[in-house]
């Protein structure tokens, strides 16, 4: 049976990109070795490694203005302290949106002080505090784009007087942003671009060689993107695969087409949760996520038959997050608006069940 893959993460990829990254795995471009046995010195491993690193760039649109992406390992979890050494000498603010803003604070205290500009803590995070101040003697302003557990998203980025850091793990190349805006950009790959493994990290480079503390190699970017991304071994199927994913996404059009798709899933997918009486959005509504949209069930008592006619049509990882409960439906770039019109029709399926 089909199955409709709503999870959050690591999530569905295009099919395309399964096919052509297991084929790699057995035949590695007619070489008669596998992508995972051969040098990642090799020509044919470097020429990825660069491809990979230039789609990034040339999707995001920062080409020549600066920017170089790295692929590193140690998930997005590794950049929230990667950042920290990086760019924190006295202080830093920090927009506090959810579980992941929250682990991002805790790593940087561990080197300095860190501010709290906001935090929708109160509401257990279920919306995106706005008109806060970002202090121009800080060292940099880090915020999350899209609160993967809870469902919100920032629509509309300050205009921040300092280098600004986003994490975005779990948006990035999904809509159009202005993203020549930020000075470092990360995202662990297993959201909206490829397998665990790899984290993309893009970066201006005049916003690095400001602090005076002696940084470890392995977490210094300087030495990873004078290295070409390559300063020890990377992890050549995660690299491989988000390069499929890239050039998928190029051929498609690039994040101005994906975007348009994402938003007619993220409108059907919302108008059910508002017009039928069973179901009531978690976000709150101007800050709702395209990517994640968190719901409940407004009478408990029908959550097994919901969630035995999901099963039943083949949808799956629709659970929600523990610190939210009821559902999450994840609809990544890969999704297709075919998954999303199934599950809408069992909300309202159920609607008239009851
Ligand atoms: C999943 C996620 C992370 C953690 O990523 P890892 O690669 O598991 O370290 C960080 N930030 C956001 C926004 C996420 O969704």
């Amino acid at each position: 049976m089909k199955k409709h893959n709503f999870s959050a993460g690591p999530c569905i990829l295009p099919q395309e990109v399964i096919i052509k990254a297991s084929e790699a795995v057995m035949d590695f471009n007619n070489s008669g070795l596998s992508l995972i046995e051969i040098s990642h010195r090799s020509k044919e491993f470097v020429d990825v490694m660069e491809q990979a690193r230039s789609l990034a760039i040339e999707l995001l649109g920062l080409e020549g203005k600066g920017y170089k992406a790295l692929f590193l390992q140690g998930g997005a979890s590794t950049q929230f302290l990667m950042v920290a050494l990086n760019l924190l000498e006295k202080r830093a603010g920090y927009l506090n949106t959810g579980t992941w803003s929250d682990k991002a604070i805790k790593e940087a205290k561990i080197y300095d002080d860190i501010y709290e500009v906001a935090s929708s803590k109160s509401g257990n995070y279920n919306y995106i505090p706005k008109g806060f101040d970002i202090p121009e003697e800080y060292d940099y302003f880090h915020c999350t784009s899209n609160n993967t557990i809870f469902g919100t998203q920032i629509k509309e980025f300050p205009d921040c007087p300092i280098p600004m850091v986003c994490d975005m793990s779990s948006d990035i190349f999904s809509r159009q942003l202005d993203f020549s805006k930020f000075d470092i950009i990360y995202a662990g790959a297993q959201k909206n671009m490829g397998p665990a493994g790899t984290t993309l990290v893009v970066i201006k480079e005049d916003v690095l060689g400001k602090v005076s503390r002696h940084i470890p190699s392995m977490m210094d970017y300087k030495i990873h993107m004078n290295k070409g991304s390559m300063f020890n071994t990377p992890p050549v199927f995660a690299v491989y695969t988000s390069m499929l994913t890239l050039q998928w996404l190029k051929n498609l059009g690039g994040i101005e087409a994906i975007e348009k798709e994402n938003e007619k899933k993220a409108r059907l997918m919302y108008s059910e949760i508002d017009l039928n009486p069973l179901f009531k959005g978690y976000s709150s509504k101007v800050d709702r996520s395209m990517m994640n949209a968190t719901f409940t069930l407004t009478n408990d008592d029908l959550k097994e038959t919901f969630e035995t006619m999901c099963h039943s049509a083949g949808i799956n990882g629709i659970n929600g997050h523990r610190s939210v409960g009821g559902y999450r439906a994840s609809m990544y770039n890969a999704l297709p608006l075919e998954s999303v019109q199934v599950l809408v029709e069992i909300m309202s399926e159920l609607e008239n069940k009851a």
